[in-house]
């Protein structure tokens, strides 16, 4: 029987936390929009992806595939869009649109867990997480749980956008000296500056 796990939601390690992973699955690409979350499937895959930063087994244990609908789908990409404009009111200190706010807590709302006893036979009782909504739904709702934690938390100040040419990506300044959301971007950061100062001194 499954044990429930309890697993740390501060992102520590390489990974961002979950509700700015989540944010991040719209990324850019020359600036152009790249959509992470294009199929029912890729939102399957991304949940199984991370399920070591959801705050609780948001998912069964195992690999079998996520059954996403395409209406999850659409709610998923609902969350993510609310969950960008949050962060950025956030970052820029300035007051969020009331839709957001309501649409992330309507989120959070949405499902319901609690442990319940699994004790068949005289050996060790186990525990199972019990949920009032599917898989899918559920991890939602926490992805929406952990948002309102992140955005109210001393976490929210050190929140950041990438500030390299193109990237619309989100990161936690866990380092006071990190300004890039990766070494790929603080690269073409530099090459940027560089060039700028280059055609500078070699202006009219
Ligand atoms: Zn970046």
């Amino acid at each position: 029987m499954a044990k429930p796990r309890v697993m740390g939601s501060d992102g520590r390690g390489r990974s961002e936390p979950l509700p700015v992973e989540f944010a991040n699955t719209l990324s850019a690409d020359r600036g152009a929009p790249v959509e992470g979350l294009g199929t029912p499937a890729d939102l399957g895959a991304w949940l199984r992806r991370h399920r070591s930063l959801f705050p609780e087994p948001g998912l069964p244990p195992g690999d079998t595939v996520l059954r996403v609908s395409e209406q999850q789908l659409c709610h998923a990409r609902d969350l993510r869009d609310s969950a960008r404009r949050l962060i950025e009111a956030r970052i820029e200190r300035r007051a969020p649109d009331p839709w957001d706010v309501a649409h992330v807590n309507r989120a959070s709302g949405m499902c319901q867990s609690w442990p319940v006893l699994v004790w068949p036979d005289a050996r060790t009782p186990g525990a199972e997480l019990f949920r009032t909504a599917d898989a899918v739904t559920h991890s939602l709702g926490l992805i929406a749980r952990s948002l309102v934690l992140l955005l109210t938390g001393s976490q929210g100040a050190l929140l950041r956008s990438c500030q390299a040419p193109g990237c619309v990506l989100f990161f936690y300044r866990h380092h006071p000296r990190r300004a890039w959301c990766s070494s790929g971007c603080g690269n073409r950061a530099r090459v940027a500056r560089h060039q700028a100062r280059h055609r500078g001194g070699h202006g009219k």
